[in-house]
């Protein structure tokens, strides 16, 4: 399989959904492994938190940024180039990558689409929907947390100074029909691995609001039409820990199971 990319507004529960997916896929690999056997495919967990990528690379907020550094938009791209080298340095027909992060670029998911494709193994997206003030106030509850209505520094050896203008869009904010959740998914289900808390209480860098705000602005829905956005795959955040596993069987069958097929590179 290999490349799960996982793309949704910021702050709108991608980790904690790419934590579930993960520990499905391990279980799953566990479970289909014949006893003295090896298994078949090695899993990984990319995103900027694994890279060390400060929240603060997005923000093109002009008054966060000097004007000089606005068009070049550099520690985006750095940020890209990072997880795109990680990604590439692991994907494999025998490596299963989860990449956790906004992906909210069509471009970006083009080009991971054919790196996939260059490798000979499939991809597949999978989108994690949320209303919009609710991922607000998640946000809104994490920086209240840091007693900060400003960035935190960047802690991205990657490059300190945020960036431009280069790749955004006009696109207005998804308009996607998305149930508010309040309910926190249950914790205990037999036959699918524990799913990391999702109380809210957490201590994840935050984003500035205007670097959250103009995230929300510039995510490019993904289009199940296009080649790079397809086979695309949904989860809102109240879906509760039945329709989880189903999405992630799908997922599975696609990537890994009786579904999947070796892709050629000039397909
Ligand atoms: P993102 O990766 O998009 O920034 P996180 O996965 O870090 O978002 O989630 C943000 C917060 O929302 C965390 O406190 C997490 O526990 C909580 N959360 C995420 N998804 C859900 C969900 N489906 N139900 C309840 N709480 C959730």
């Amino acid at each position: 399989m290999p490349l799960i990319i996982i793309t949704g507004l910021p702050t709108s529960g991608k980790s904690t959904r790419a934590q579930q997916l993960h520990a499905y896929l391990a279980d799953r690999i566990a479970t289909e492994t014949p006893p003295n056997s090896q298994p078949k495919y090695r899993l990984h967990l990319i995103s900027d938190q694994t890279q060390g990528i400060s929240r603060a690379v997005y923000d093109l907020s002009p008054e966060h940024l000097p004007a000089h550094v606005r068009s070049a938009n550099a520690s985006e791209k750095d940020a890209r180039a990072a997880l795109y080298g990680a990604v590439k340095r692991v994907l494999s027909p025998r490596d299963i990558v989860v990449l956790d992060g906004l992906n909210y670029i069509k471009g970006w998911r083009y080009q991971l689409f054919c790196e996939a494709k260059n490798m000979s193994t499939p991809s597949a997206v999978l989108q994690i929907g949320c209303p919009v003030d609710r991922a607000r106030e998640v946000n809104e509850a994490r920086l209240a947390r840091r007693g900060a209505a400003s960035p935190p520094p960047p802690q991205s050896p990657l490059s300190p100074a945020p960036a431009a203008t280069a790749e955004t869009n006009n696109n207005p904010p998804p308009t996607q029909a998305l149930e508010p959740a309040p309910e926190p998914l249950p914790q205990t289900e037999p036959s699918l691995p524990q799913p990391p808390p999702a109380t809210g209480d957490d201590d994840d860098e935050p984003y500035s609001p205007s670097n959250w705000t103009n995230l929300v602005f510039r995510y490019e829905e993904p289009n199940p039409m296009t080649r790079w956005d397809s086979p695309l795959f949904a989860l809102v955040w109240d879906d509760g820990l039945e329709q989880t596993r189903t999405v992630f069987a799908a997922l599975w069958d696609v990537v890994a199971g009786v579904a999947a097929r070796p892709v050629r590179p000039n397909q």
